[in-house]
This record gives C-alpha cells, sequence and structure tokens, in this order.
C-alpha cells in the first residue's frame, strides 16, 4: 500500500467534532467535497493509488459522523463513491472517497464564515463534462447560489439603505398628501430586496418599519454594521412646484472637516470609526495625531468614493426619471457624516410636485428606481473592487449567444446561476438571441 501523502493539522484540544453535512459539487474543472463540522477539523489524509479503486482516506480524530453517505449527491465523473471504513482507532471515523484515476487531491480546513461554520474541504481535479450538458432549470438555479459562495470564502459587500425620515418625523408631504417616509421606506425595501438578491452583497436597513430614528442613530447603524456603502433615501419639497427631478448629493469638504474634528473628541463615536482597526490600536497609549492621521485617509477615500458613487448613480437614475442636477451636489448633511463609509443622498423626484407625487407611489415606478440604484451600487464596487469581497473576485467575460443556447444552458458552461446572467444584463425572462452580447460574472 502506498502511502503517498500525508498532512495532519495541529490542533491540541480534544473536543468531540462532528460531522454534519456532506455536499459535493462538480464543475468543469473539479469536484468538490466539504464536510460541515461543528468545530474546527482534525483530520490527516492519504491516498490509495496502488490497489483499485484509487482512494482517498480522510481520518477526522474525534469525531463522529451523522451523515447517511448512501445518501449523499456524488453525480461527479471523478468521485465515485463516499463511504466509510474501518477506523485506525476508537473515536475517529475513517471516511473514504474513490476516485476514478490517481488524481492528487487538495485538502484544506476553512474557517466559519458568514455562510458556513467549520469546514474541511476536499478538491479533486477533473473534468465533469456531464455538467456542461445536463439541462438545468431556473427554478433550481436560486439552490445553487450558496455553491458560488462556499466555493469562495469571501464576505459579501454590506450596504446600508436609510430610508429617509419616519415615525413621528413624516418629512414632506406632497400635495395629495403622501407622506415622504412612506415613499422612501417603499423604495428602501425593494433596493434592499435586489441588493439581498445579489450573492455579493447584504442589504442593513437603518429602519424596516415606521420608527423614528435620529441622524446619529442611522449613521452609527451603519458603523456598527460596516458598511461597506451608505445610501440615504429622501423625496423633499421644494418651495415651488415646478422642480421635478432627482438628485444625489455627497458631504462638502467643510463638513467632513467638522465631523472629523467631532469624531476625535467622542470616544465611542471614534471606536465605531476606527472599527476595522481598533484591534490594532489596543494596547497602544491613545495617540490623537495617529487616529487622525487614519481618520483623515478614511475620510479621504470614503468622500472620492462617494463622488464617483453619485455620478454612476446619476447616470442610473437618469435612465428612468428626469435629473434635477445632472452632477453631484455637496452639502451639510449629518446623515453623511460617517468618516469611513462612502456615503450618499438621493433625492428620488420632489414629493411637492403633483405629477412626481403620483409617480413616487407608483409600485413600477419605485421598482425602476429600485433597479437603478442597485445597477448603480453594483457598477461602483466592480469599479472600486474592496479586498476579500465576493464581488471582487468576480470577473466579467462577454458571451456570445450561439445557436441551441438557452440561459441555462450558458450557466452551466460558466459555472454561474441563470440569476446572476440574468442580473448583470438586466434581463426579466429566459429570452435571449443568436449574436447577443451577454456580460457574464465569474469567479475569478
Ligand atoms: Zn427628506
Amino acid at each position: 500500500m502506498l502511502f503517498s501523502s500525508a498532512v495532519m493539522n495541529v490542533v491540541s484540544a480534544q473536543a468531540s467534532n462532528q460531522i454534519d453535512n456532506v455536499r459535493v459539487w462538480p464543475s468543469a474543472e473539479k469536484t468538490r467535497v466539504v464536510f460541515d463540522l461543528s468545530s474546527e477539523a482534525q483530520y490527516s489524509y492519504f491516498t490509495i493509488f496502488d490497489t483499485q479503486p484509487h482512494r482517498i482516506v480522510i481520518d477526522f480524530r474525534q469525531t463522529t459522523n451523522q451523515v447517511t453517505l448512501q445518501n449523499v449527491d456524488v453525480k461527479s465523473d471523478v468521485l465515485r463513491v463516499i463511504r466509510t471504513s474501518n477506523p485506525p482507532q476508537s473515536g475517529t471515523t475513517r471516511i473514504v472517497l474513490e476516485i476514478s484515476g490517481a488524481i492528487q487531491p487538495e485538502v484544506f480546513p476553512l474557517g466559519p464564515s458568514e455562510f458556513a461554520g467549520h469546514r474541511l474541504v476536499v478538491d479533486i481535479p477533473g473534468a465533469n463534462s456531464s455538467r456542461t450538458i445536463e439541462p438545468t432549470s431556473a427554478a433550481e438555479a436560486p439552490a445553487r447560489i450558496p455553491r458560488t459562495l462556499d466555493e469562495m470564502p469571501l464576505r459579501p459587500l454590506i450596504i446600508a439603505i436609510d430610508a429617509g425620515h419616519g415615525g413621528r418625523d413624516p418629512g414632506s408631504v406632497g400635495p395629495n398628501g403622501t407622506h415622504e417616509k412612506n415613499v422612501t421606506l417603499a423604495v428602501a425595501r425593494k433596493l434592499a430586496a435586489r441588493i439581498n438578491a445579489d450573492p455579493g452583497m447584504r442589504a442593513v436597513l437603518t429602519r424596516t418599519g415606521d420608527q423614528t430614528l435620529s441622524l446619529a442613530q442611522r449613521t452609527s447603524i451603519a458603523r456598527r454594521e460596516r458598511a461597506d456603502f451608505f445610501v440615504s433615501l429622501h423625496a423633499d419639497a421644494f418651495t415651488s412646484p415646478q422642480p421635478r427631478g432627482a438628485s444625489v448629493w455627497i458631504l462638502s469638504h467643510r463638513r467632513s472637516e467638522t465631523e472629523l474634528g467631532r469624531a476625535l473628541e467622542n470616544k465611542e463615536r471614534l471606536s465605531e470609526e476606527l472599527i476595522d482597526v481598533e484591534h490594532l490600536l489596543q494596547g497602544e497609549e491613545e495617540d490623537p495625531f495617529l487616529n487622525r492621521a487614519i481618520l483623515d485617509m478614511y475620510r479621504d477615500s470614503s468622500m472620492a468614493g462617494g463622488f464617483e458613487a453619485a455620478t454612476i448613480l446619476l447616470r442610473e437614475l437618469g435612465g428612468v426619471t428626469t435629473l434635477h442636477r445632472s452632477r453631484p451636489e455637496a452639502a451639510s448633511f449629518g446623515v453623511l457624516s460617517s468618516l469611513r463609509t462612502p456615503s450618499v443622498l438621493v433625492e428620488l423626484g420632489f414629493i411637492s410636485n403633483p405629477q412626481k407625487e403620483r409617480l413616487l407611489i407608483n409600485g413600477n415606478h419605485q421598482d425602476r428606481l429600485a433597479d437603478a440604484l442597485y445597477r448603480g451600487v453594483r457598477e461602483y464596487f466592480l469599479r472600486n473592487p474592496v479586498e476579500g469581497t465576493v464581488l471582487a473576485a468576480t470577473d466579467i467575460r462577454t458571451h456570445v449567444v450561439s445557436r441551441g443556447e438557452s440561459l441555462s444552458v450558458i450557466a452551466q458552461r460558466y459555472g454561474v446561476t441563470v440569476d446572476a446572467i440574468r442580473r448583470q444584463n438586466n434581463l426579466t425572462g429566459n429570452t435571449i438571441r443568436i449574436g447577443q452580447r451577454l456580460e457574464i460574472p465569474v469567479a475569478r
């Protein structure tokens, strides 16, 4: 028997562990097997290539198995069977993967992420031809989304959405009695739904109902959630009924100076602003110069980001509604005061204009506004990738549709979901035509 490789990871604790689930994902290049564990993997493995069938043998120490392996859907050209075998010592679970050839696997543990707990991953290289011809229905697609996330232990972007006003503060009131707070909440919810349907993003709403919130509470929620982006939604009145367009606002430089000074003087605010570097500063003597330097850096980068995002959002909004101003405007808005998060305030339209008021309560118009905002935020982060996020690891490829290809066939070929292609190309149905160019978001 040839022990061609052995890897041990050193874990001193003798805690008992459990295999809670086993998942198999064949793709065009490899078959991935994931063991979901209740705590950190304590394992070793070796391969047996000198007798048939070729095998990968994994010993999970101090581990019990809760999975009926016969029920695991293997569906791989490379992986034939998953079974248990007699363990070398009591307390160990020995799992055997029978494979189609002498293929050296990659075996590595993954710690808990937003989407999964402790895992041991076994990647077995080798093409799975059946994956490219197997038909898939659109209904299957959502179930495959976690696979994409799991293949990339990356985090989603956190998008904070602030529905302006609320509770005792109705905001502006339109000529027909529409309250601004209801318009902003409706669009905020629609935008959140789009963002949460995107595996690369997660929405955080400052309010989900008719609550009264202070400006400080709104920005504090975004900072504590480590938001990558903050968008505040409004539909204010103008003194005359004529103005009717949308506009996008960013914090003025002067106000950002004031906010920087305030942050340095307020311990709680400072710790929220410095949430990403706090562990670096712990144990250090208070160093106001260092704090100031870091805040300065954050402020410069978030303001540049806010300006670019505002420009993109204006272009997207311009496609679905009239614009009041075609360039971002700067103002002293307290709600945009976070120094670490690019922040914008979107005026969806002026509720004081009777025609705009009717549009702002129209569900289809709200959908179009939410679509435009979603596309804009996504484009901003594709242009300005944030390290360690799903979207930063997403590459956009171009695919020209040829005869006989359906959306599901194309999705299979690139290992993405039909939904992901629809989102990227603003498609609502399944109709595509020969020669059409599609953008395909694939993992890098
Ligand atoms: Zn408002």
